[in-house]
Parts: C-alpha cells; structure tokens; sequence
C-alpha cells in the first residue's frame, strides 16, 4: 500500500528504520481489516505491531477499530489466522530456453498474507521482514539467484482437480486454490510441475505486465519448481 495510506505511531517509527518501514508499507495490501474482518476500501490504515520478544507481526486495522500503535506489553489479542487474505492466480511464464528460444511454462502467483507482515529482530537488534523466511528454508529462492527451473522443491506439490490447481508450499499452511486456464493446465501436461511465485511485493488479483519485472526483482519474492502430484 502507499505509504502515505498507512498511519504509524512516533513508538513504531522510532522502533523501526524508515527503509523497513518503506518496505513494510509496500508488502502490505488492504483487503480486510485485521479486527472487524470488513473490508478496508481505499482509506487510511492504522499499522499495529503485536511483538513478541524477538518476532512481530505488523497488521493493518480501519483507524476507528484500532489505533496505530507498538504494542510490547506481552497482552495480544491472538491473531485469527482466517482474517488474513491470500491471493493466487495461475499464469503463463516466458522463459528463455538455450539461448533465444523462448518456452512457456505454466506458473503460479501467490501472496500468503495481504493484511500482516512478520517480523524478526536481526543479529545487529533491528527488525527486518520476515514473513517469508520459513518458505526460503523450504527450498525456494530469490530468483535474481537463478530459477531451477527442473529441480522440485522438496515437499511442494501441485495436485489436479477437474476445476482448480491445488498449490502446496511447504512452510505455508494454507493450499493454495487457483482457477487456471485450460491452456494453462495443457502446458503442466508437458512439464509435470509449475513455477511458484511466492511474493509479498504485489496483490497478485491487481497485477498488472509492467509491474510484473519489479515483483521478480524484489527481495520479498521467492519462486520454486513444484511438481505435479501423480497417485
Ligand atoms: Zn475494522
């Protein structure tokens, strides 16, 4: 979201660096107040910061049901995980195969948590993003580090239905349920797997081409190969 959109506390901008804050900003997209569940529409949010001791979680809450604030007192309201929004869309991938040709390849685009961010204290005691940590231990990559386009990423699956793609991604708890195109679900027929592009960067439902090289260029973007599940 726009950063100007967002209402910061004098605690939680004293606590945090402004880049991160820049960065907590731009990886949060509002869909759904994090106390009412309604929708946030286009106004102002408030930034709340639940910590707990070397971890937070950063939310954003309609300004009337919460104020902006850096809560460390050790009360936190527990955090209904169903509150928290995902979005994914199956989508078609150019890639470069030896050299100039260029191969399609099936893909997924994801974003686990529109409405909260995790964040973790770092050796040098300043907070940094977090919230895709357990996927990058997972196997998944930055992918300015180069696509493994081929290698599966251990514990990831994509299962078939007549009527979606189920995306499995270890270190998420949620599946993540796609509608694809027919041609999209003709393309996995070939390559038995999908690329996975798990981003904090962009609201995948609002994505548009020309954003797409800033998603991929992004350090809140990890991808992985997953492969298609045979029984
Ligand atoms: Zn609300």
């Amino acid at each position: 979201m726009l950063r100007r959109n967002l209402l910061v506390d004098d605690i939680t901008q004293g606590k945090l660096d402004p880049v991160v804050l820049d960065e907590l900003a731009a990886s949060l997209w509002p869909q759904d107040c994090q106390t009412c569940e309604w929708s946030l529409g286009d106004g102002q949010c408030a930034l709340v910061v639940d910590v707990m001791a070397y971890m937070a979680h950063a939310s954003i809450h309609h300004p009337k049901c919460s104020e902006p604030n850096w809560n460390d007192s050790g009360y936190h309201k527990v955090t209904s995980g169903p509150l928290i929004s995902w979005v994914a869309v199956g989508t078609i991938i150019p890639a470069a195969v030896n050299g100039d040709q260029i191969s399609y390849i099936p893909g997924v685009i994801v974003n686990p948590s529109l409405e909260m961010v995790n964040l973790g204290l770092g050796k040098d005691g300043r907070w940094e993003l977090s919230t895709l940590t357990r996927v990058r231990e997972s196997g998944f990559e930055p992918p300015m580090e180069g696509m493994k386009i081929g290698t599966p990423v251990r514990d990831s699956h994509l299962v078939i239905t007549p009527t979606s793609w189920r995306v499995i991604i270890p270190g998420s708890i949620e599946t993540y349920e796609v509608s694809p195109e027919p041609q999209m679900t003709k393309l996995v027929a070939k390559t038995k797997a999908i690329l996975a592009i798990v981003t904090q960067a962009a609201d995948p439902g609002a994505l548009r081409p020309e954003t797409m090289p800033s998603v991929m260029s992004s350090k809140h973007t990890l991808v992985g190969w997953v492969p298609l599940y045979e029984p």
